[in-house]
Parts: C-alpha cells; structure tokens; sequence
C-alpha cells in the first residue's frame, strides 16, 4: 500500500539529510531535491499543483535548518516532511462516535450522509462505518435514499441484517429526501443515536442528481457529509471532490481500495484540492477494513 508515495517522500528526506547534517540549509541547497520530490510525487498519482505546493511547504519547514548538537539529522528531515503532508491533509476529521454520542444525550439523532460516485465503494463503507459505531456504543440506523439503484438498496439491507443494524429502505423510485426525513423520524423515535443516509451517486456531473441531492441536505441536515472516493480513480476522484464539495458542501472524505493502491497520491491529491480531511481509510473488503486517519501519524508513517 503506498509504495510509491512512500518512497518519493523517504528519499526526499535522506537527500536532504546528507546537506542539513553539514551545514544550515540554503535556498539553493534544496532546489535539486525538490524538483527530484516534486517529480516522484507526481509520479505517484499526487496531483501536480498538489506536488509543488508539497515541495513548496517542505522547503518553508527546511530552510535555516540546522542538526543542534547530538540531534539526529535523519529524523530532523522526516520530521520536516511528514509535517508538510500533514498540512496538506487538511486537519482531523470530526470524531463520529463522540458527535453521535453528543447529539444523542440531548435526543437527536446524529445524522451522516454519504455521497460519492457508483462503484467507489460506497454500500460496502457505509456498512463499515456502522459497524464502527456500533463497536463503539452508538445504536444505528442504515437508510437507503438511492431509490433509483434497486440492487443498492438490497445490498445494503443485507449488510443491515448480518450486522445486526435496523434498516429503512423505500420503493422504488420514491423521493429520497422523504426517506431520509422518515429515517431521522424513526430513529428519534427509537433512540438510535445515528442515522447512515446512502445517497445516490448515478454520475457526478448529473444535474438532477445534484439537485436531488442538495434536497436530501435541506431536508435532512446532516451534522456530516462525507464523500467517498476510491484509491484507484486518481485524477476522478479529484474531480469528483470538486463538483460534490461544491454542489452539496463535503465535510470529510473516506478513501476507499487504498489496500490495492500501490501509488497513494490520490488520498493526498483529494484532500488538498478541497482541503477537507480524510476521516477513514477503506483498506480491504471485509468489515473491519477501515482505519481512522489522524494526519500526523498518516504522514509520519509514510516517511518512516
Ligand atoms: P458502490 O457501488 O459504491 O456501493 O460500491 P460497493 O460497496 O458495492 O463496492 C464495490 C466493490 O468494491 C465491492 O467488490 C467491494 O467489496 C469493493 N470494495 C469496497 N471498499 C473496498 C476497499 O477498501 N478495499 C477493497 N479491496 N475493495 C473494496
């Protein structure tokens, strides 16, 4: 996972390593190894105005720097690298457990809504998500406002039913905000602390779905939108963050498929172009598969 991204960012840092640990670092010291760095970003799937405001940020956190005595050069440039990814990254996700667990203390429902594109993985992540939760005390309810995609909605009642979820679906073809306003009814009524909204996501540049889903914001008012993007899509899900930021207003983002992504730009590339944090990771098929993101640990982990 990450291979290429791992390795553009680690031989950025031992490059830079071998100069601060001579001497403090000049402008001119680091322009070789940042067009070396800007490059092999790319080469990683990181979107290329994305990769020079890297390189841009990494030169900021390096120049003047020096190695104090008995300090270790090494770790001084991961240190300074790691820091700029994080930046990129947009800061921390809101914590969903703690939110649900807010909102229920006062009796409401803590509404999610999920967007994104077919295919990206949204049903299977939805199911993550609500497993996540329940692990974590917070009672759910899984609701289906794609009532256009029939095969969404049995999907995901199945996954309801295997983790032991209460589910709401609709017709076919019924107005999803209306689903999302019985949803968020339903589980006030029997304290479920978060209601999961699936939305549809028939193609990204669909007015009407747009439109339908700026509705389902209206009605429903989430406490969180969360966009989900698949690892895979690269300069798509850029742009899929775009058009949905811009349509409905993205919160946070979940990266799905990262476990088949040997580059990683995309997860880089989709944060900074919104600049919204990544909450989750998606990193394999089953339930469990998904790994919260804390920006810092992400970047240092990366240049480790
Ligand atoms: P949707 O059309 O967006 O609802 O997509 P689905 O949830 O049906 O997922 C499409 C495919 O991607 C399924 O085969 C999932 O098992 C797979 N998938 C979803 N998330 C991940 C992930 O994080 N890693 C891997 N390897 N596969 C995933």
């Amino acid at each position: 996972m990450f291979e290429r991204l791992r390795q553009a960012l680690s031989s950025f840092a031992s490059s830079v390593r071998e100069k601060i640990e001579t001497r403090e670092l000049k402008p001119e010291d680091l322009e070789e190894p940042l067009e070396e760095l800007t490059l092999s970003l790319a080469e990683a799937g990181v979107a290329y105005d994305v990769a020079l405001g890297i390189a841009d940020s990494v030169k900021r956190a390096l120049v003047g720097s020096r190695v104090p005595r008995g300090a270790d050069a090494n770790s001084i440039a991961r240190e300074a690298v790691a820091k700029a990814i994080a930046e990129t990254l947009g800061g921390t996700a809101p914590d969903l457990v703690e939110g649900a667990k807010e909102k229920c203390s006062v009796g409401r429902p803590y509404v999610i809504a999920f967007f994104g594109v077919n295919g990206v993985g949204k049903t299977t992540t939805i199911a993550k998500v609500a497993k996540y939760l329940k692990d974590r005390g917070v009672p759910v309810l899984i609701a289906a406002a794609d009532t256009f995609r029939a095969g969404a909605q049995e999907q995901l009642r199945i996954h309801a039913e295997r983790l032991g979820v209460p589910f709401l679906g609709a017709p076919y073809g019924s107005d999803p905000a209306s689903v999302a306003y019985n949803a968020i009814t339903m589980a006030a009524r029997r304290g479920v602390c978060a209601v999961l909204l699936d939305t549809a996501g028939r193609m990204h540049a669909d007015v009407d779905l747009m439109n339908e889903l700026k509705k389902i914001v209206r009605v429903a008012r989430p406490d969180v939108k969360i966009l989900i993007v698949d690892s895979l899509t690269g300069s798509d899900a850029v742009e899929q963050a775009r058009t949905f930021d811009e349509s409905v207003g993205v919160d946070s983002i979940i990266v799905t498929k990262v476990d088949a992504d040997a580059k990683g730009g995309t997860v880089v590339s989709v944060a900074a172009a919104i600049r919204k944090p990544i909450m989750f990771l998606g990193t394999g098929q089953g339930y469990d598969d998904l790994e919260r993101v804390d920006p810092l640990s992400f970047a240092k982990r990366l240049v480790d």
